[in-house]
């Protein structure tokens, strides 16, 4: 669903911004102005100027794609937090507000006062450790590389 998204966001961006250039284009009666950044618009504009659609048509074009991708990105917004692309909002505060001890620095238990070691239940995670949480883009990395599941056993911090 979210590669059908992205691919959604492109193509209507395309369409709109394809749509429009060939749109004026026809108006003018003329070809569309090559700029090497809007390269992808210009292929795509091209090749519905030369399908030989109305400006009009093409300006519609245009407004559908446009209007089709701004609904798409509001409504990819708000499907963000509940999958793993989140990480595209929490990433930056993350790594932003990281530890600056060097890597792989233990805090220190304190045995004798404390009454609770570890994390049993979401609320034990500090806001930080949720942040992270958020933040991971489940690649599998940390499991591959961690001691304990590497022995082969039972063990994983990522199920
Ligand atoms: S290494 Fe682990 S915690 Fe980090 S992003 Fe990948 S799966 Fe998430």
């Amino acid at each position: 669903m979210i590669l059908l998204t992205i691919a959604s966001l492109m193509i209507t961006e395309l369409l709109y911004e394809g749509g429009e250039l060939a749109a004026v284009a026809a108006m003018h009666g003329q070809g569309i102005h090559f700029y090497p950044h809007q390269f992808a618009a210009w292929t795509v504009g091209t090749g519905l100027l030369s399908a030989g659609i109305g400006a009009d048509a093409l300006m519609l074009i245009s407004r559908v794609g446009y209007w089709t991708h701004v609904t798409t990105v509001l409504a990819f917004g708000n499907f963000l937090p509940y999958g793993k692309h989140f990480h595209i909002i929490t990433g930056l505060p993350t790594v932003f507000f990281q530890r600056l001890p060097p890597v792989g620095q233990l805090s220190k238990l304190d045995i004798e006062n404390s009454e609770k070691f570890g994390t049993a239940k979401l609320t034990d995670l500090s806001w930080k450790e949720m942040l992270d949480t958020y933040s991971c883009t489940e690649c599998g990395r940390c499991q591959t590389h961690c001691p304990t599941y590497v022995t082969g056993k039972p063990l994983s911090h990522r199920s």
